[in-house]
């Protein structure tokens, strides 16, 4: 059994930070759809320039862009034995698209980090990225100890051009116009689980471990 972990959640609901650390974990990949369109628009790919209008208005890239770019990225050697998706799927066609290409050797888990939408402009405001290694801080809640610089490996911290109160609106209500329909979509085929993501990153961690880790771990044991 390959799995497939799906990390749902509204533009600032904890899914980068959570998915780097349970990607290390799970020994999966950590693949991310919002990176990856990050990644094509800093190297000015064909790609990134189509990406950019999207990303910067807040609305999705269209669904035949990202489901390329993404099965192309999950065709390499690395996702062989799963993977964990951050930003994929966000709409029903998406979800539908990944049912298909995934045979039934493949167990596919959506886990949804639940968080109110009060909580969420705040945290997206205030976001600060690594350049370097792609550790998430934020300047309230979890300040780097240095000014400018990550934590983790030193790396120059910047803001998302996309992560503007008005863009954070314009996020949302496409949240809960597309992308809120997968909550009912997983939950229907009992391929979902909820968390409570308006917690400390730590706690937060600790319960999809629990979910999550543990369970492989038995998994792996039955095989
Ligand atoms: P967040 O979860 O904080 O909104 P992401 O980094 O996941 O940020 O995504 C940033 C932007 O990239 C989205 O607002 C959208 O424009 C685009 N994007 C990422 N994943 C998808 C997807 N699966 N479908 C369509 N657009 C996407
Ligand atoms: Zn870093």
């Amino acid at each position: 059994m390959t799995s497939v972990v799906i990390i749902l959640g509204p533009p600032g609901a904890g899914k980068g930070t959570q998915a780097m650390r349970l990607a290390v974990e799970l020994g999966l990949p950590h693949v991310s759809t919002g990176d990856l369109f990050r990644e094509n628009i800093s190297k000015n790919t064909p790609l990134g320039e189509l990406a950019k209008t999207y990303l910067d208005a807040g609305k999705l890239v269209p669904d035949e862009v990202v489901i390329d770019m993404l099965f192309s990225r999950v065709a390499a050697a690395d996702c062989a034995n799963g993977y964990m998706l951050d930003g994929f799927p966000r709409t029903v066609a998406q979800a539908e698209a990944l049912s298909e290409r995934l045979d039934s050797d493949w167990n596919t888990r959506a886990v949804q980090l639940d968080v109110q939408d009060g909580v969420l402009v705040e945290r997206v405001v205030g976001r600060l990225l690594c350049r370097d290694c792609g550790n998430i801080h934020h300047e309230t809640f979890s300040p780097p100890a240095t000014d400018g610089s990550c934590d983790a490996c030193s790396g120059e911290l910047y803001k998302r051009t996309d992560d503007t109160a008005e863009t954070v609106l314009e996020r949302l209500a496409v949240y809960h116009g597309e992308t809120s329909p997968l909550i009912s979509y997983y939950s229907e085929r009992s391929a979902l689980e909820v968390v409570d993501g308006a917690r400390a990153p730590e706690e937060v961690f600790a319960d999809l471990r629990t979910l999550l880790v543990t369970s492989e771990a038995s998994q792996q044991e039955a095989r």
